[in-house]
Formats: C-alpha cells, structure tokens, sequence
C-alpha cells in the first residue's frame, strides 16, 4: 500500500522542482444550520437542538473570529494539498462530495474516497501537537495499558455516518492525523467500519428523536470526571476532579440565557486524600450531587 505521507512528499517535492500545482474543483461551503451534519455527531446534542431552533448564541470578539479562520484557512491548506497529491499521483475518486441523504434532515460531506490497492474513505484532522497524546495511547489508573493508536471516538462517529451513506463499496476507512505544529508524524488509523457504523446510526437516531421533540431541549452536559493517581508502585487514586466539559469551551450558547453549564472551565479539587500519609482517607470539597459523584468512585 502506498503511504498517503509519501504521496504528499512526492508531490511537495514536484512542485519545489517547478511542476505546476493541481487545480481543485471545490464545492462552496455546505453548511446549512437548519440541518443535522455528521460532523457533529459526537458533539453536544443540546448545542445542535438549539441551532435547529434558532437560537442566537454570543457573539465572538473579532479578534476570536480572525483567530478561528487563520486556523480553519491553515487546516484547509493540509486538506487541499492532500486531494492535490492524490490527483496527481492519480489515486484519488472523489473529494469534498456530499453523501446522498438516508435520513431527513442529516447532511453531511466526506473529505475523499481514495485507492491503492483499495479503496479508503478518509477523513482529514488537523490537530495541535499535544493532540497526539490522546489518538496514541489509552491509560488506566494511571498505568499505559495499550499503545495502539486509535481514531478518537468523535471522528469514529464521523466516519461511520458517512459510510452508512455509503452501502459496501469502501474497503478501508481512516482517519489521518495532521499536527499543524509540524512536530509529529502524521497517523492514518484504520476505523472498525462495522463498529462506526452501529454507533453512528444509534447517533443519528437519538439526535432526530430529540429533534421531533423540540421546542424541548436535551439537558447540558454533565461535568467531566478527572481522576489522577498517586506515584506509588502500584498507583492509587489520589485526587478526583470536576470540570465542565471541554465541548463547552467552545460553544456559543456557553452561559448565556440558552446554557447555563455545569461546572467550571478550571477543574476544581472535588476530593482528596486528607494527607499523603493517611491514604485512602478522603475529605471532599464538593456537596449534593457533586458529592454523589466522587463519593461513588473513591
Ligand atoms: S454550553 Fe455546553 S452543554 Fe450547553 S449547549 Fe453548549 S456544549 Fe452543550
């Protein structure tokens, strides 16, 4: 199999030794906020509902805007010099292309169906250099128990709603990893198709059972649970902590009239070990449900 990596070197190194650049045929934006997309399957359903019910959500400060598409502008750059490579390199199908709807109101449009040898839907991410630490290794209690790479379970989600669209004729799905920062390699991880598919089709229906019952909206997310070990040979839990989750960092309806989230953007100190000396003896910080919460894992 050909390493989509070095197709794009190939082509990188076409273009510096003077050969002229692909010209891509790109559609115009997709986005229609009246409709469900697949790219936001893992994202936060109550965020979605109230889109569909157009509500307003705060205004960014332009600097924030100008911050955002620089960063969607050098994300494309990345997309645009793959689809480029794979023309060039005559390997690519299609690109950029819509699914044909299955479900009222779902949209949705993949990044390219490619082949060597097979034929592989992939999608795109480019990421932060600190990103990789959560696509390569999975941690339990503090101790690394799998160094296999895996796709991250949103981008799973993703793909397995575009191959719903898409009957059997994909052999490969993939998502490949991109770090804007240039430190790490980049990842093509395989996705269970199967798997993406179940899971992604369970998504689409929940969210169009929330949808038929609008105006009502799903309840905000609960705050994330952290919790951190002790350096002991065999480590113990330490501390617990509890902060919002990090979706609503990024959403618009982030405490305005439409949200009022659950926890803090800081993680806060939720329960602890009274002394280092004394483990296993917690004092908590928190009360009512938050309590509840911790008291069960400690
Ligand atoms: S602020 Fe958080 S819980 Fe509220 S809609 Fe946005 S992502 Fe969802």
């Amino acid at each position: 199999m050909d390493n989509i990596q070095h197709i794009r070197a190939d082509y990188i190194r076409y273009l510096n030794d003077g050969g002229q650049r692909v010209e891509l045929d790109l559609p115009k934006s997709g986005w229609n906020p009246d409709t469900i997309h697949l790219s936001e399957l893992g994202g936060c359903s109550r965020a979605i509902m109230l889109r569909l019910l157009g509500k307003k959500g705060r205004d960014k400060p332009q600097q924030t805007q100008d911050n955002d598409e620089l960063m969607w502008w050098a994300g494309y750059q990345f997309h645009y010099l793959t689809y480029e490579a794979l023309i060039h390199a005559e390997m690519m199908v299609r690109y950029e292309a819509p699914v044909v709807p299955k479900y009222d109101g779902v949209t949705g449009r993949f990044d390219m169906i490619w082949m060597d040898d097979v034929s592989h839907l992939t999608d795109i991410k480019t990421v932060r250099p600190n990103c990789f630490r959560y696509v390569e290794r999975t941690f339990i209690a503090g101790a690394e128990i799998d160094i296999k790479h895996h796709a991250k379970s949103d981008h799973v989600l993703q793909l397995g709603g575009y191959l719903l669209h898409m009957g059997s004729m994909i052999d490969k799905a993939d998502v490949e990893y991109i770090d804007r920062g240039g430190t790490n390699t980049p990842l093509l991880l395989p996705v269970d198709q199967e798997l993406a598919k179940v899971r992604a089709e369970a998504a689409i229906l929940g969210l169009l059972a929330q949808r038929d019952n609008l105006p009502e909206v799903p309840d905000p997310l609960p705050e994330e649970v952290k919790t951190h070990y002790s350096r002991h040979k065999v480590p113990l839990l330490k501390w617990v902590g509890l902060r919002r989750d990090w979706r609503c960092n990024y959403c618009q309806y982030a405490d305005t009239e439409h949200c009022k989230t659950n926890g803090s953007e800081d993680e806060v100190t939720a329960a602890e070990w009274i002394s280092d000396k004394r483990p296993g003896d917690w004092k908590f910080n928190v009360s009512g449900t938050r309590r509840g919460i911790v008291e069960g894992l400690v």
